[in-house]
């Protein structure tokens, strides 16, 4: 069922009546609802290396760019590493992380993120997504838990992770967005995790080299494009962007950027860039908020 517009104002209102009750203030009072009147924009972010986990300097630029999003209801996870086809949503409710990486230090695969599953959100997507399959099984890989862990460090915005199927082509990625986008009008935020450039074999692990001129050549394409809302040119990057061999040897980094433009394929939303920078030589840490 798609919530009503009172159902969906119920929930804020409950939402935050239970943030009020967290106060020590007696006398705090439940304030007006106003999470499902704003649009979430949507949202894409570059995770990095997995240490990111552990990196409080670089933690703070997500948590900036959380800060000033509007309070998601929950959030709409697709990472680069869940690549099924057909596309998935992960219903597992336990709390246990994906530590899919290897050689790093023992640190980092002792991080909990236990913020609760959004159960609700799973019903609503099969609506918007005929056909979307379920997996009880998978837990959160880092391309989700790593960034969430920095934009909401209290875990308490459920989430609900949705499969990138790799199959598809960029075109078909993009209408997936689209057919997302009816989410950001209920307080969710759909975040795209990748890498807006993401080549592992040119990664410089001494992490103090400048960025090589196929990277920024990448990346100046890319944000040229996206401030131009020539969103067409994005989706067909394979063809028209320059050094994509390079910047990304695989594209599945890239891939959960065109879910992100989908959502904010009706034009009108701002295009910002709250996170930029590059690290370990070559990795940009790109983030593009829509709206
Ligand atoms: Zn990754």
């Amino acid at each position: 069922m798609h919530p009503t517009r009172r159902e969906v104002l119920s929930l804020s209102a409950a939402a935050l009546a239970a943030a009020a009750c967290r106060t020590d203030d007696p006398r705090a009072e439940p304030i007006e609802p106003t999470m499902s009147t704003t649009r979430m924009p949507s949202l894409f972010v570059s995770h990095g290396a997995p240490t990111l986990a552990l990196d409080a300097a670089a933690g703070a630029d997500f948590a900036r760019l959380a800060a000033a999003l509007p309070t998601p209801r929950a959030v709409l996870a697709l990472s680069a590493h869940w690549l099924d086809a057909p596309a998935t949503i992960g219903t597992r409710s336990t709390r246990e992380l994906l530590y899919d990486f290897g050689g790093f230090p023992d640190e980092l695969y002792r991080v909990r993120y236990e913020a609760p599953a959004a159960a609700d959100l799973g019903a609503r997507v099969e609506e918007l997504l005929p056909g979307v399959q379920r997996d009880d099984d998978r837990p959160w890989d880092h391309g989700v838990w790593v960034p969430l862990l920095h934009m909401f460090p209290a875990a308490d915005v459920p989430v609900l992770q949705l499969s990138l199927p790799y199959r598809w082509t960029p075109k078909q990625l993009f209408e997936l967005g689209r057919s997302l986008a009816p989410l950001r009008d209920e307080g969710v935020l759909v975040l795209g995790s990748g890498g807006a450039v993401h080549n592992l074999r040119a990664v410089d692990w001494r992490g103090d080299a400048p960025p090589p001129q196929w990277a920024t050549d990448y990346e100046g394409w890319l944000r040229e494009r996206l401030l131009a809302g020539q969103a067409d040119d994005v989706v067909a990057f394979r063809e028209r962007a320059p050094a994509l061999r390079q910047a990304h040897p695989t594209d599945e980094h890239f891939l959960p950027l065109l879910v992100a433009l989908g959502a904010a394929a009706d034009g009108g939303d701002a295009v910002t860039f709250p996170i930029e920078g590059w690290e370990l030589g070559s990795m940009s840490r790109l983030a593009v908020r829509f709206g």
